[in-house]
């Protein structure tokens, strides 16, 4: 029977503590969706013989692949290759093959191998040897009694070539010819709710369909996402479902969705302003230069990034910017005339097509009872469109009030162009 569930064990005593995090599950978990194998459950062990067994022998029950990562090295605290054994009943011998690569490997530094070395030789029978290139711990991949059993090493550099190159193979002919296919759509400017109630019936028909579709909403800051995924032998038919399925909510949910293809929103700006052949400039108050970073994280963002001017202080406002003092005085700093007068500002010195004013309040101090922490004012000035300043109230804080203010500006800015085309 075809391979189609995975537990993960990451294995290191090290990884219990605050100073190393497991990242290698995450890599491994990402390949094997590839392959269509799919995880279900994923844990953290420390270097403890009885903790390791138990954890395995629970794997064994309830996964089709076993996969760990750690615990192969060659001192008395790596378990891991003892433990497999153990639990599958299966006895070691020193595989002299493995012996002369360990050795011929320090041989190369001038150094003769430590005897301690000689566990990492020491191969349970029947088991698949996987070559480490980068390390002196081998691999070992075991088929027993329908499962596979997968030992890799811990230290990323060594664990994921050795996946790619000399694991992935075996596994791919275990498991079968279905694969997973996904898609998904990023929305912002909608609160998940509503999201939820605009996806709930055209997600209930899918998941229902054949092969089902399985669904998921994540609310994250600024943003929700929809996530979609199709288990199939027929890769073109899951496309053609997936496709389907993401026109519906495309139709659902409108201009909210801004990506359908994984790219973040500044890389989907970024793309408007090339494809438009225009150039941005942005007069950031509250946001600190969030804006100007998150649109230059994108490579090749120096065909349109013009320039940015953080100007917090008021003086700064009218010497860098041109905005008014009369405004200020009358408006105060967060204000709709303050914004465009901004934007009108970093437009004017600049020259920039499209141009972006912020102004806002992030907290924790600062506030008012008719301006409260979160108040932000966002302006953009964009060629064929009408001025546009708006009045938001995001909640959180500091860092999400900044974070929510640029994703709301770039939002604004991308239905501008989409709307200009
Ligand atoms: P070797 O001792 O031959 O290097 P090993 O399999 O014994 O291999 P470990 O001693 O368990 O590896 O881990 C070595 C280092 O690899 C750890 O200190 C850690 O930095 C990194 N590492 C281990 N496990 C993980 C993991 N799950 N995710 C990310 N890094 C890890
Ligand atoms: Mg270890």
């Amino acid at each position: 029977v075809a391979l189609r569930t995975a537990e993960i064990i990451a294995v290191g005593s090290e990884l219990l503590g605050t100073t190393r995090i497991d990242t290698n599950s995450l890599y491994i978990t990402d390949r094997l969706s590839g392959l269509g194998i799919e995880v279900h459950v994923k844990s953290v062990v420390g270097d403890d013989r009885s903790d390791l067994a138990a954890v395995f022998r629970q794997a064994l029950t309830r996964a089709d692949v076993v996969v760990f990562t750690g615990g192969l090295g060659p001192t008395d605290d790596d378990l891991t290759r003892e433990v497999v054994a153990d639990v599958l009943g299966l006895p070691m011998t020193l595989d002299e093959a493995i012996l002369d690569k360990i050795r011929a490997r320090f041989a190369r530094r001038g150094l003769t191998m430590p005897e301690v070395n000689r566990r990492q030789a020491q191969v349970p029978r029947g088991a698949i040897v996987l070559d480490n290139p980068n390390g002196t711990a081998p691999g070992l991949f075991l088929d027993h009694e329908g499962h596979a059993v997968v030992l890799l090493p811990g230290p990323p550099r060594e664990m994921q070539p050795m996946f790619d190159g000399v694991c992935a193979g075996p596994l791919s002919e275990r498991a079968g010819a279905e694969r997973i296919y996904r898609t998904s759509l990023f929305i912002t400017g909608l609160g998940e709710s509503h999201v939820e109630q605009a996806a709930q019936p055209i997600y209930a028909r899918w998941r229902d369909g054949s092969p089902p579709m399985a669904t998921t909403i994540l609310a994250a800051m600024g943003q929700v996402e929809l996530h979609l995924s199709v288990r199939d032998a027929d890769g073109a038919r899951a496309r053609r479902m997936l496709d389907d399925a993401r026109g519906e909510l495309l139709g659902a949910l409108g201009e909210h969705v801004y990506s359908t293809d994984g790219r973040k929103m500044e890389e989907v700006v970024g793309d408007l302003l090339k494809a438009r052949g225009l150039t941005i400039a942005a007069a950031e108050s509250c946001t600190g230069g969030l804006l100007m970073s998150r649109l230059t994280d994108v490579p090749g963002s120096s065909a349109y990034v013009r320039a940015g001017v953080i100007a917090y202080d008021n003086a700064d406002k009218q010497r860098l910017l041109d905005v008014p003092e009369a405004l200020l005085a009358q408006h105060g700093a967060v204000s709709e005339p303050v914004a465009v007068a901004m934007a009108e500002g970093i437009r004017a010195r600049t020259g920039a097509d499209v141009a972006v004013g912020i102004t806002g309040i992030a907290g924790p101090g600062g506030g008012t009872p008719q301006k409260p922490v979160g108040t932000v004012v966002i302006s953009v000035l964009a060629p064929g469109a009408d001025a546009y300043v708006r009045t938001f109230q995001f909640i959180g804080e500091r860092t999400q009030v900044k974070f929510q203010s640029t994703q709301a500006a770039l939002n604004r800015v991308r239905r501008m162009l989409a709307d200009s085309r």
